[in-house]
């Protein structure tokens, strides 16, 4: 019973702030990677591979932030730099600061298919705007994802997460109508694919297919690279934009993202998470010269005013994402991180599926990278055929059981010093050594 013997003997400190917090923050916390705990624990203390709580507890980090912080948390480098940027102009002043030329020039080096980069603050945001810029291009109406695909939390994008061909809201409150041009297609489906492209000729044609490249929900369900190739190759060929959603995977699974690794070239892209280093304001979009131009100040050569899609907001790109950002990319180029991180996540893979084999669990192992999954063997989709409508209800049922073992074994991984997103997803980086990945797959 780790709830009674670790949570309330060993994180006293932390129930005692969090039963307070609870009396005017709705749950008692902020943010929804701290709900899946029997309380969540209050962290004081967070560097490299490590954090530490309110109650002195150590634990490893492989939330990460959930995916932010690839060079490790509160890195010594990147934090000066925005300390001496504190030191001279303050957090933000509303007008031009160099470093937002030097992060998006940055990122154009690193990543072939960005032409041009628009910061914003969230990646909620920046698939809003992706959104909105590809409706422009294109004169086009819908939006096709990938089934299952987080795109963030806004009302449009809002849809058919975590478990392809539910068409499920991911939130209560969105009115159905928002949904009137989105669909969904089923993973390593193109002929799903083209099937909803065929159909949209008839209502205002598709703007844009997004796709998470390394599989919906980061990889969750992992797609072939055929099938994000089949993907451009279809979206392009039915005047759609394809449109890369890079949250997770940009500057992770390698400096040029995982369109480098599929060898892709997506109209647009957007990034989150990386691209600040862990501080707060970290979203963009970038692209193909002749898309971005549908963003900008809305003036033509000759000065007139033009309709120009309208994205970004007080404190998006703020001197302190921007140079966060560069200077998370410069260290990432510097130390060789994205190589440096994913190494640790094939060790630790290997070393989890060893023990899976070892003891016989029901569950399955597998890694892109520094993106580990650890999953309930009955709940993945290799085992199910998805585009078996039927098959649906039973899906959810199972799903949503083995959601909740999963999230019990990660708050008893968590007893085990060992904190994880929801204990069914674990991120490397690049301060964790060979010995702490050995130490942490004897504590799984
Ligand atoms: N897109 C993907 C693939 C994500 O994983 C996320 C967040 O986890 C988002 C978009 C939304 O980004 P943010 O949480 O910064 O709004």
């Amino acid at each position: 019973n780790y709830e009674e013997h670790y949570f309330n003997e060993k994180c006293g400190k932390s129930k005692a702030m969090i039963t307070e917090a609870k009396t005017v923050i709705p749950g008692g916390v902020q943010h929804n990677l701290a709900f899946n705990y029997p309380f969540p624990i209050v962290i004081t203390k967070a560097e490299g591979a490590k954090m530490y709580d309110l109650d002195g507890n150590e634990y490893y980090d492989l939330l990460q932030a959930g995916g932010p912080t690839i060079l490790g948390s509160n890195d010594p480098v990147v934090r000066e730099k925005v300390i001496d940027l504190l030191n001279t102009c303050g957090p933000s002043t509303g007008l031009f600061h160099e470093y937002e030329y030097k992060l998006a020039k940055k990122i154009s080096e690193m990543v072939p298919s960005v032409e041009m980069f628009r910061m914003l603050g969230s990646g909620t945001e920046a698939c809003m705007c992706a959104a909105r810029i590809a409706r422009l291009a294109t004169g086009k109406k819908n939006i096709l994802k990938m089934g299952g695909a987080y795109h963030g939390w806004s009302d449009q994008m809002a849809y058919g997460i975590r478990i392809p061909g539910t068409k499920g809201m991911m939130s209560k409150g969105v009115p159905g109508f928002v949904f009137r041009h989105t669909d969904e297609f089923f993973p390593n489906d193109l002929e799903d694919l083209e099937k909803h492209l065929k159909r949209n000729k008839h209502t205002g044609g598709t703007a844009a297919v997004f796709i998470e490249p390394i599989g919906p929900e980061s990889g969750t369900r992992p797609v072939s690279k055929e099938f994000v190739k089949g993907c451009e190759r279809l979206a392009h060929r039915y005047g759609a934009l394809l449109v890369c959603d890079e949250v997770v995977s940009g500057f992770r699974i390698g400096p040029g993202g995982a369109q480098g690794y599929y060898g892709i070239d997506p109209d647009l892209t957007i990034f989150g998470k990386i691209i600040a280093g862990g501080f707060p304001g970290a979203g963009g979009v970038g692209g193909h010269r002749d898309v971005m131009a549908h963003l900008g100040a809305g003036l033509d050569s000759s000065g007139k005013k033009v309709s120009k899609a309208l994205c970004g907001g007080t404190l998006a790109a703020t001197p302190v994402s921007c140079v966060a950002g560069y200077y998370t990319l410069c260290e990432i180029e510097k130390r060789n991180a994205c190589e440096v991180a994913g190494r640790m996540g094939d060790r630790l893979t290997k070393g989890l599926k060893a023990s899976i084999r070892k003891y016989n669990l029901p569950f399955v192992a597998f890694n892109i990278g520094s993106v580990c999954h650890l999953d309930n063997a009955g709940t993945m989709h290799f085992a199910i055929d998805w585009t078996k409508p039927w098959q649906l209800p039973h899906i959810l049922k199972e799903t949503g059981i083995r959601q909740k073992e999963m999230e019990h074994m990660g708050a008893a991984y968590m007893a085990e010093g060992l904190i994880t997103l929801a204990g069914t997803r674990l991120y490397t980086s690049a301060a964790y050594t060979e010995e702490m990945i050995d130490d942490v797959i004897s504590r799984f």
